[in-house]
């Protein structure tokens, strides 16, 4: 990490925001042999692939668990050190009025629960996987998740939920969006399943952070971006707006990693761009918030084995509205053992509700504490049903909600899972309105996620680098 003062004049990219996607392209764009700054607001790296510590606690914000495709995507991205870490998460347990089950979430397992629980005819079953399979980002948009379902699981509820919900919970989406959105990330997983990094999202960023500076990236920390300059029409470098005072720093290309919006209309500024291009950006729906209740369990206790993932709800059926509606019917345990992080003793169990910003934004303190009080206890009430004298084996808890990930990433209203699909257009659109200009990251669901975002990354440094080139 280098200060401010230290910088150069000039980069041939600055990459604003050290999430996965912002990290991923500045490793590429360095491994090219590119001059590449790394600006982060905040003091860590990371973005939402953030951890605190809390006394011996450890708690991971968001690793519960992404797809197989991130062993490939960190040994040619990142190393192979990062990669062999990545191991799989075998029990996920669904737990909610219509079904209760384990799965090791891929394709064999979930065509057995689905021909033999659920009693779907095989032909079926093996026509839905290939039409997953056969999906790509380039395909009609105009089915949407519901349509799908519809087609190959006529009104069976039952089903739907047990496609739709793991998906919902994650990332917000809805069964009103393009079936694709549903489709591509859904058939990532099943291609072998879920996974996590053993070691935790602290090492896990560790280890990235010590590639970047091997590979000769400039990283600054508690470096907000206040403005992108253009000269002529294109991108020309950055405004940090630090401590000590503003500072210009020159760059042939600017990448954004930060909020999508918040780059075009406030970075870039609506006086300074084509009315299009800003019409665009306002009708860009951001994507739902997060509540969690992260529960640290006393040194020397144990918990037993109740899976690695549940998804529990106690609503009648699947229902995306509900699932995000106050107060909550719907939670998902994230249950860290000792094995997350070889030498590290602790348990830790993450409770995720998804939330609307709204619900949380015009609260006053009393209310807001009020409110998370209340998702603390239902969190460790209905952890009781897999855990019966969980209130006794905790001793840390404490809650983020959508105000918390907003302030600690600059999202707007704290979206965590950056914007709905018609984003897309508008960060891949943005070098075609602004020569030299790149957003990457957080966007459309499938740009979305650990993975979705460091591909993302790899895309758009492949872009600046034929640019530069
Ligand atoms: C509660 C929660 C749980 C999740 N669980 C999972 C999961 O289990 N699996 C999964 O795959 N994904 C999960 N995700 C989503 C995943 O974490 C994100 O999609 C991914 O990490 C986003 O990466 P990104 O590249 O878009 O950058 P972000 O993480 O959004 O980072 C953007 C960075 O830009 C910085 N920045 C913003 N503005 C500025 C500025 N003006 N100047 C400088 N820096 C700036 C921010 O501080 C931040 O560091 C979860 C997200 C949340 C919130």
């Amino acid at each position: 990490m280098k200060p401010l003062s230290e910088l150069a004049s000039a980069y041939d990219v600055i990459v604003i925001g050290a999430g996965l996607g912002g990290m991923t392209a500045a490793n590429r764009l360095a491994r090219f042999g590119r001059k590449v700054l790394l600006l982060e607001q905040h003091f860590m790296l990371g973005g939402l692939a953030a951890y605190f510590k809390r006394g011996e606690h450890i708690f991971d914000v968001s690793l519960h668990g992404f797809p197989f495709g991130m062993v490939k995507t960190c040994r040619k991205y990142w190393s192979a050190d990062i990669a062999d870490r990545i191991v799989q998460l075998k029990n996920i347990v669904f737990d909610n009025p219509q079904f209760a089950l384990t799965t090791t979430f891929d394709t064999a397992d979930f065509t057995d629960k689905l021909v033999n629980y659920f009693h779907v005819a095989p032909a079926t079953v093996e026509k839905f996987f290939t039409a997953l399979r056969a999906m790509n980002f380039y395909d009609d948009q105009t089915q949407t998740t519901r349509e799908m379902f519809q087609q190959f699981f006529p009104d069976r509820s039952e089903v739907w939920r047990f496609l739709m919900e793991p998906i919902a919970y994650a990332n917000g989406s809805t069964l009103d969006e393009p079936a694709i959105t549903y489709g591509i990330v859904f058939a990532n997983f099943m291609n072998k399943g879920v996974y996590t990094f053993r070691g935790g999202t602290d090492l896990f960023i560790a280890m990235l952070t010590a590639e970047l500076e091997k590979n000769g990236v400039d990283i600054a920390v508690r470096a907000p971006v206040k403005k992108i300059t253009l000269t002529d029409g294109r991108a020309a470098g950055v405004v940090v707006d630090a401590s000590g005072g503003e500072r210009t720093i020159a760059a042939r290309a600017v990448l954004s990693n930060a909020s999508l919006p918040r780059t075009v209309m406030e970075m870039l500024g609506k006086e300074n761009i084509p009315t299009e291009l800003a019409d665009l950006t306002l009708a860009t729906r951001i994507s739902q918030s997060s509540v969690q209740v992260y529960i640290g369990i006393k040194k020397g206790e144990v918990l037993p084995d109740i899976g690695d993932l549940l998804f529990t709800s106690t609503y009648p059926e699947f229902n995306s509205a509900a699932l995000a509606a106050l107060p909550p019917t719907s939670r998902t345990y994230s249950v860290y053992y000792p094995s997350t992080r070889p030498g590290h003793d602790r348990y830790a169990v993450v409770a995720s509700m998804n939330a609307k910003f709204g619900d949380w934004a015009n609260l006053n303190d009393d209310e807001y504490y009020e409110l998370k009080a209340a998702y603390t206890a239902d969190a460790v009430k209905h952890l009781q049903k897999y855990v019966p004298n969980i209130e006794h084996l905790i001793d840390h808890l404490e809650v983020a909600t959508p105000r918390t990930f907003r302030r600690y990433t600059g999202h707007l209203g704290g979206a965590s899972f950056g914007t709905k699909f018609e984003g897309l257009k508008v960060s891949e659109g943005l070098p075609k309105f602004i020569p030299g200009m790149y957003h990457t990251g957080s966007c459309a669901i499938i740009m979305s996620g650990w993975l979705g975002a460091a591909n993302y990354g790899v895309i758009v440094a492949n872009q600046i680098e034929n640019y530069l080139a």
